[in-house]
């Protein structure tokens, strides 16, 4: 019998604004410890919740992102647990009537097919505070609470149970990071916890409708250990049922350092969470008009920009996605693109060269020394054959170093191609007298020494010669005698 694994992911993101959801307290990562709170984060008697308007939007922007229904009206509750980072003893969530319902994201799977995943839901709650105990100042048998992080905005992002393999799991993930980061409403950052993932997995044979029982997996700190972690447990899983064993739901625990999952705590029901409207809060609501003003305020997404790409630039399918991976790439595209005269060639330098240096000087483009106007300066000398592209990557090099045009150091080093045929000529005589052995070589039939004598002849005109020049003047002078 053959089981197919059915997959739906809780993603919680931290959203990038400067204060809390209900108080002022900053939300800085790694600020000292137990600082950065005030009697409304710590759930203090008497104190009422204020709702930071900011969060809101950037939680509507991720809903209109992801194809959701925004609701009008939306409420908080309160999900009652005990733990010893949350001291108010609850959280404020939503529960019922959530701010954002039934959207959907599109994945390219490794095929090529493009697959929709639905998402059930996304609302706003706040996260609690920080047990510590894997750490060298902590000693065993001690756990430390940090309550920083109580009170910090997140969105919940719960998909449909439409994920189908580890492989989709990690497609669907990065594609909410990329999201989340083209609208600037979180970093992506998993191992700082900015972005976090839950799975919840079951299997059942192929062909069947019924769900199995699912376990819940926590504790995957990074895109690879998504993947990992999931395909783990859905082996486990198989063959526990096919040793005649029953899935129990319950909460696991991926154990990154051994490769392996590890049962923590038999699931709770929502029933246990004992949720009730939040009485401190009103009513959420988003009208029409400010809606609207969210739905102008976005940017291109990631899959219309792909597609503007291809059409627009006639740029291949693989281009476009390396070039909208990051929205500070695609934008640094297409700004060159829109000045210069050959988008194809500005995609493989941004692609190439740029990519390659921001990796090599661990910089992102803000810091990137040449502006666009400036690269398609220097593509443009390739496109209209004045520098050849083994002299453009010199005046590159020479543009990051200085600073300076590519204009500029083409005229002051005297770079500009030759392509005057005279001169090349000239160049190919002496070249000619210079091999005679080669170039007897040659005239016997062996083919394979042209690239040689080429070679020379670019070496005589220090690189500078016209490439496709050459060739032929080279080729009508080997022939004459
Ligand atoms: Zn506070």
């Amino acid at each position: 019998m053959k089981y197919e694994p059915v997959i739906g992911l809780e993603v919680h993101a931290q959203l990038l604004v400067d204060s809390k959801i209900f108080c002022r307290c900053g939300t800085v990562f790694g600020a000292p410890q137990n600082l950065q709170v005030c009697p409304i984060c710590l759930g203090m008697p008497g104190v009422l919740p204020v709702l930071n308007r900011k969060v809101v939007e950037f939680a509507v922007k991720m809903g209109l992102a992801t194809n959701c229904r925004i609701a009008e009206h939306s409420i908080f509750a309160r999900k009652n647990y005990f733990y010893p980072d949350l001291p108010k003893g609850y959280q404020i969530s939503q529960y019922e009537e959530p701010l954002c319902e039934n959207g959907w994201v599109e994945i390219y799977l490794d095929n090529g097919v493009l697959k929709r995943i639905g998402l059930t839901r996304i609302h706003l709650e706040e996260d609690a505070g920080k047990s510590v105990h894997a750490e060298e100042y902590v000693s065993e048998n001690e756990t430390l609470i940090d309550v920083n992080r109580c009170g910090t905005p997140l969105i919940e992002i719960v998909s449909e149970p439409d994920i189908r393999s580890a492989r989709e799991a990690y497609l669907y993930l990065t594609r909410l990071r990329q999201l989340v980061r083209y609208l600037g409403i979180c970093d992506g950052n998993m191992e700082e916890g900015s972005l976090r993932c839950d799975a919840n997995i079951s299997i059942r044979p192929v062909g069947a409708e019924k769900l199995g029982t699912k376990t819940e997996l926590k504790n995957m700190n990074s895109f690879r250990n998504v993947e990992k972690a999931i395909e783990f447990e859905i082996n486990r899983q198989i063959q526990l049922v096919e040793s005649g064993g029953q899935v129990v739901q319950q909460t696991m625990l991926w154990d990154a350092n051994n490769g392996k999952v590890l049962p923590m705590r038999s699931k709770e029901q929502a029933h246990d969470y004992r949720y009730f409207p939040e009485p401190d809060l009103a009513p959420l609501r988003v009208d029409e008009k400010w809606r609207e003003e969210m739905q102008r305020a976005l940017p291109e997404l990631p899959m219309a920009r792909r597609n503007r790409f291809i059409e627009q630039y006639g740029l291949p399918k693989y281009d476009a996605e390396v070039l909208t991976d990051e929205k500070a790439i695609a934008d640094y595209f297409d700004a060159t693109a829109k000045l210069g005269k050959d988008a194809k060639l500005v995609s493989n330098w941004v692609m190439g060269e740029v990519l390659r240096v921001l990796k090599e000087k661990k910089i992102d483009l803000a810091a990137f020394p040449i502006a666009p106007a400036a690269l398609a300066e220097l593509l443009d000398l390739i496109a209209d054959n004045t520098i050849s592209t083994k002299i453009a990557k010199e005046v590159f090099e020479e543009m990051l170093a200085s600073g300076k045009s590519a204009k500029a150091i083409v005229a002051e080093k005297g770079l500009v191609q030759v392509s005057d045929s005279g001169i090349l000529e000239k160049a190919a005589d002496e070249m000619i007298a210079a091999n005679p052995k080669e170039v007897e070589r040659y005239r016997n039939g062996e083919e394979k020494v042209f690239g040689f004598l080429v070679g020379q002849l670019m070496k005589a005109t220090r690189g500078k010669a016209n490439p496709k020049v050459a060739n032929e003047v080279l080729k009508k002078k080997l022939q004459k005698e």
